[in-house]
């Protein structure tokens, strides 16, 4: 049996400091107490971690997250993802399905579990809905639906014509959409979610019909969705709709990444709707909480990402939104591309999006170094908030019978993010240069001390043992 100790840590309870020894026995924590008595318990330890000015946490957990693998690993794979991933203090994440081919059929999330299996962390999936077929018919219905919709006197024919509307795409819905597969996801215990792009985003995983978010309420457990503002309020009502009409069902609509005030505000409307409490979520980034479009600016096309980065009034609203729950948690988003691609001379082709494994946790423990958040918040927010979620079982806790994926940060230590010294492949961040309050130095994954940081040296070491898949 393979034992740590973990000496002198301080860990938080609900914001309070307590300093106490957390003892890591075949994956589980096992004991947390102060001053844990080994000799009397006759308990020997085949390693012991001083933790003397370091804060331990639970490891954090990303929901959104893209490991490139496979169709594009040169940009990243599941290995280097996972090694910048365990230097940012995060101990499991969800990859999402937007590869080449995408997560859409049985087959390629069978081809992927095997893919991750070189992760050295926890990872699950989240599954995509992709258009499989042209649907004539439905669009021919929908120009009849708007040419009906001008005039109100014909509120009859329309009525019929929604009617036929239902109808047609219910029978056609199917056959158009990977639906039978998605819901066959479902049996997987590493997919927890169902990922919907809405409106404007790159590649065949985008969905225009609506009707297919009514039938994955039907059927799924958790419909990950991205959307930009302008159909927002159509899908929040679809989904109140749904919930009014079918309360034993615990579907849960999660709205990722919010960028903007518009949406947190509508979000926070809906969220009051008694019938939809505990059933919508939503997720912000580091990049949309920590940039505004004035470092954008600044930034360039590194800084181009989907939805993009708004005003400080918007960047305002959504540490408002953090603040009063409206935001349930923080997610990455991490979405590596090259600086050669991100530096494409011709800007229609420079690709959405930026990596962020290893620097989300630095920012959310800088802002707790600059009175922004409470360390309760981010372990809320970024790990027990997701854990609940994603109904992960014994994580997103430092508590006794939960699985040991501790990260021990350094809370006081300030570092500067350099690319050369990132673990993502793409080496670079759009914080580069920054320095941050807030470093992590051991991370462990089932009770696996699988990376450490040493601050005299600035050297990192990662020990290659191999993570899980969730269940
Ligand atoms: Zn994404």
């Amino acid at each position: 049996m393979t034992r740590i100790l973990i000496k002198n840590a301080t860990i938080y309870e609900k914001n309070k400091p307590l300093q106490a020894d957390i003892l890591v026995e075949e994956g589980i924590i096992s004991k947390i107490e102060p001053n844990l008595n080994l000799k009397a318990n006759k308990i020997k330890v085949d390693k012991t971690i001083d933790a003397t000015g370091l804060t331990a946490l639970p490891g954090m957990i990303d929901l959104h997250v893209h490991c490139r693998e496979p169709g594009a690993t040169h940009k990243e794979d599941f290995l280097t993802a996972s090694h910048a991933a365990v230097a940012g203090g995060i101990t499991t994440f969800f990859d999402m399905p937007n590869n080449s081919p995408t997560t859409s059929t049985i087959a390629t999330l069978e081809e992927k579990r095997q893919l991750a299996k070189k992760a050295v962390m926890n990872y699950g999936f989240n599954f995509g809905v992709v258009k499989i077929a042209q649907n004539i018919v439905s669009n021919d219905v929908k120009a009849d639906k708007k040419q009906n919709n001008k005039s109100s006197k014909k509120n009859k024919e329309t009525k019929s014509a929604d009617k036929q509307v239902t109808k047609q795409s219910k029978l056609k819905i199917d056959e158009q959409y990977n639906l039978e597969e998605a819901k066959e996801s479902q049996k997987y215990k590493c997919v927890k979610a169902i990922k919907v792009y809405l409106g404007q985003t790159t590649g065949n995983l985008m969905i225009d019909d609506l009707k297919v978010l009514e039938h994955l309420f039907l059927t799924t457990k958790i419909v990950m969705l991205h959307i930009e503002d302008d159909n927002l309020e159509e899908v929040l009502e679809l989904f109140s709709n749904y919930c009014k009409k079918n309360t034993a069902s615990k579907t849960a609509l999660y709205i990722c990444h919010v960028n903007s005030k518009k949406m947190v505000e509508l979000i926070k409307r809906y969220k009051k709707q008694k019938h939809i409490e505990e059933r919508l979520f939503c997720e912000v980034t580091p990049h949309h909480l920590f940039l505004n479009n004035e470092d954008a600016k600044m930034l360039g096309r590194l800084a181009y990402v989907k939805p993009i980065i708004l005003t400080k009034d918007d960047q305002k609203a959504l540490w408002r939104a953090l603040e009063d729950g409206t935001i349930d948690v923080v997610a990455t988003d991490h979405a590596p591309h090259t600086l050669e691609e991100k530096n494409n001379p011709d800007i229609t082709k420079v690709p959405a999006g930026m990596p962020g494994l290893e620097t989300a946790l630095p920012l959310l423990l800088n802002a707790v170094h600059e009175g922004q958040l409470a360390i309760g918040d981010v372990i809320r927010l970024y790990s027990t908030a997701p854990a609940k979620l994603f109904r992960l079982k014994k994580k997103g806790r430092l508590k006794e019978g939960f699985d040991a994926d501790i990260v021990l940060v350094q809370q006081k230590l300030k570092k500067r993010i350099i690319n050369d010294n990132l673990l993502t492949k793409c080496k670079w961040n759009a914080f580069s240069n920054r320095e941050l309050f807030g470093v992590p130095v051991y991370t462990l994954v089932n009770g696996n001390l699988v990376y450490v940081y040493d601050k005299f040296t600035d050297k990192k070491t990662l020990h290659d043992v191999k993570g899980k898949e969730v269940e």
